[in-house]
């Protein structure tokens, strides 16, 4: 259980190590990770650590300062991973795909010359 008695999400086990998964980059308060399914060569989650905001929404209007981070997060990982261009994806609601309800945004592109997808 998490501190406001929630069982831990997909998204805050694999933070926490229970759940494997490749995990491209990390800083105290946003986690990356490679989509288990990808949807284009490079798909890349990136979430926040701890499950408070089950959406985009919710965490702009709570904390739109982590919002900018989970964002820069991903800028970097498309200009490591990229070739420049990109989408980021935020799901919100399940009639709209969303089926982790702990906020996430998915990188979506092709690999650049230097990716380690490409
Ligand atoms: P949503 O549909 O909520 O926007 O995105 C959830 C994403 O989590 C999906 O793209 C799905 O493939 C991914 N996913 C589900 N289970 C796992 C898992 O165990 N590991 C990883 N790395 N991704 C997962």
């Amino acid at each position: 259980m998490t501190s406001t008695g929630q069982e831990p999400s997909l998204f805050s086990r694999i933070a926490a190590r229970e759940i494997p998964a490749t995990i491209v980059a990390e800083t105290d308060r946003i986690i990356a990770f490679e989509d288990i399914a990808p949807q284009a060569p490079v798909h890349v989650v990136i979430t926040t650590r701890t499950q408070q905001y089950r959406n985009v929404v919710e965490l702009a209007a709570g904390d739109p300062g982590l919002l900018a981070e989970l964002v820069a997060v991903a800028a970097g990982i498309a200009a490591e991973r990229s070739n420049g261009q990109f989408r980021l994806v935020f799901n919100t609601g399940q009639a709209a795909g969303q089926t982790v309800f702990h906020v996430h945004a998915h990188l979506l592109a092709q690999p650049g010359p230097g990716s380690p997808a490409g």
